[in-house]
């Protein structure tokens, strides 16, 4: 972002869409490795091909009526917030940063002789002071539970971003796995800590159409991220569409997000096993923009109404980054 946004400036939000995903740690020690861009085709960029995919879509969500995307690229992610303000600058898209840490499991040495505490301090930084040397300032925290479950590490930076939040009152994007059911032990931890539920928003609830796991979630009173959209590989593009239709039928619009997890640039994979996986249809029609394009359109058609969609995609995010 550029500098400070309004609440009531956010407008159309999507709420988790990333400008590049990327390790930081090998970018450092091996800057000639090339990373992927997810468009079609597939293909390698350097930094300067990642900036220009970044600003590409952020452009065309400008164009399809976007105003903001909240970027949830913390550690292990290549959070670069230089990245997020040139492609703010060059195009006119608000891009919301975090702070946080992005690990199923491992952390280094820093990380294994700090505790809750000072791991909080770091995030305490980054929302009070700026990120990166910058005085731009996170405005959420990250945090990750995966296949491995609550592991104390995991464990020991949930309740980091948890005292952050108590202490900032920033909200908190945590990433969930409901395959294994990670989502009521993170909201446990959260809720232990003394976070104001409201302001936790579930990522990747939408990767699951087990209505009675995620009204088990929706219980607890936080938001939930139907935002996979394109990433077939954890559950299918229709069985999405048709568990947010069942959701908002339920009358759960004011929980729920719609979003993507885009990544314009993406540095898991070779790109020879990538193309294996476009091939199985693991992402079919994964893209920052389908959103935009595809969901909001069919979403209409099948009856959503103006109101729920200005509640998922206006009014949401601004109770969530904002409380108001
Ligand atoms: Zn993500």
């Amino acid at each position: 972002m550029t500098g400070p946004t309004e609440p009531d400036d956010l407008g159309p939000t999507l709420v988790h869409e990333h400008l590049q995903a990327r390790d930081e740690a090998v970018l450092a020690q091996w800057p000639h490795t090339l990373t992927l861009a997810e468009e079609d085709p597939l293909h390698e960029v350097d930094a300067d091909g990642a900036f220009e995919i970044a600003a590409r879509l952020a452009g065309r969500l400008t164009e399809l009526g976007v105003r903001t995307i909240c970027d949830p690229s913390a550690m292990f992610l290549g959070r670069d917030v230089h990245l997020m303000r040139r492609v703010a600058e060059q195009t006119g898209l608000q891009v919301v940063p975090c702070t946080g840490i992005y690990t199923y499991d491992h952390l280094q040495p820093f990380f294994a002789a700090r505790d809750a505490d000072e791991i909080a301090d770091l995030f305490v930084h980054d929302i009070e002071q700026g990120i990166q040397g910058t005085e731009i300032k996170a405005a959420f925290i990250k945090c990750a539970a995966d296949e491995p479950g609550i592991t104390p590490n995991i464990d020991k930076i949930h309740r980091a971003a948890a005292r952050a939040s108590v202490r900032t009152g920033a909200p908190i994007m945590a990433h969930s796995r409901p395959a294994s059911e990670t989502g009521p032990k993170q909201i446990d931890i959260f809720e232990s800590e003394g976070v104001d539920l409201k302001r936790v928003q579930l990522a990747h609830t939408g990767d699951t159409d087990d209505l009675d796991y995620i009204e088990r979630v929706l219980d607890r009173g936080v938001f939930i991220g139907m935002d996979r959209y394109g990433l077939d590989l954890y559950l299918p593009y229709d069985r999405r569409q048709k568990t947010v239709l069942a959701l908002l039928e339920r009358g759960y619009a004011e929980r729920m997000f719609l979003s993507a997890d885009h990544c314009a640039t993406l540095d898991w994979f070779p790109l020879a096993v990538a193309e294996q996986m476009y091939a199985a249809g693991a992402a079919r029609d994964w893209s920052m923009t389908l959103v935009p394009e595809k969901v909001l359109p069919e979403l209409r058609a099948a009856g959503m109404t103006p109101e729920q969609e200005e509640t998922m995609m206006v009014s949401n995010p601004k109770r969530w980054l904002a409380g108001v």
